[in-house]
């Protein structure tokens, strides 16, 4: 399998409760690798832009508000397969259905407040990337 990028997110509900460390080690531990991260704190646009594919879903105006709640740690993870990787890694979007051990399962609150964001597919995730972070900032 090719080495892929990925665009992950710990979302507000996480880096409030001081979690960063824990989920990046779940990363870490499944061969993942952080090569780009930063913490910053979206506005409510920024989140929406972001998650623009959403908009028409009646959770729109609670994700982007939640979104916006608090400082986010936005970060690139390599390796292989790295898209689906992560997807595993995070388990399902509602944290009742997410198999044990993964971030869902054990860290996040509800299906809205569920810790973590991953690209969905190598397309979206290039796409994702370059939202928030320039070459620059991709040193491998
Ligand atoms: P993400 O895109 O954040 O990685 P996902 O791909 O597992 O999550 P999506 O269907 O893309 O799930 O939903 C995006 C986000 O919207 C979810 O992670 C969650 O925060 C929020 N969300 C999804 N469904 C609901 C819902 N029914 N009620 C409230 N929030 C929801
Ligand atoms: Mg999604």
């Amino acid at each position: 399998m090719a080495i892929e990028r990925t665009l992950s997110i710990i979302k507000p509900d996480a880096t409030r409760r001081n979690l960063t460390g824990k989920i990046n080690a779940k990363f870490e531990d499944a061969g993942l690798r952080i090569v780009a991260q930063k913490r910053i704190q979206l506005t409510i646009d920024q989140a929406g832009m972001f998650y623009d594919v959403h908009r028409a879903r009646p959770f729109f105006g609670e994700l982007t508000e939640f979104m916006a709640s608090g400082p986010v740690v936005v970060q690139v993870l390599e390796g292989e397969g790295a898209v689906l990787k992560n997807r595993e890694v995070m388990g399902a979007t509602n944290p009742a259905d997410a198999a044990p051990g993964t971030i869902r399962a054990e860290f996040a609150e509800s299906v809205g407040e569920n810790s973590v964001h991953g690209s969905d597919a190598p397309e979206t995730a290039a796409q994702e990337i370059a939202y928030f972070f320039s070459g620059l900032e991709l040193v491998g």
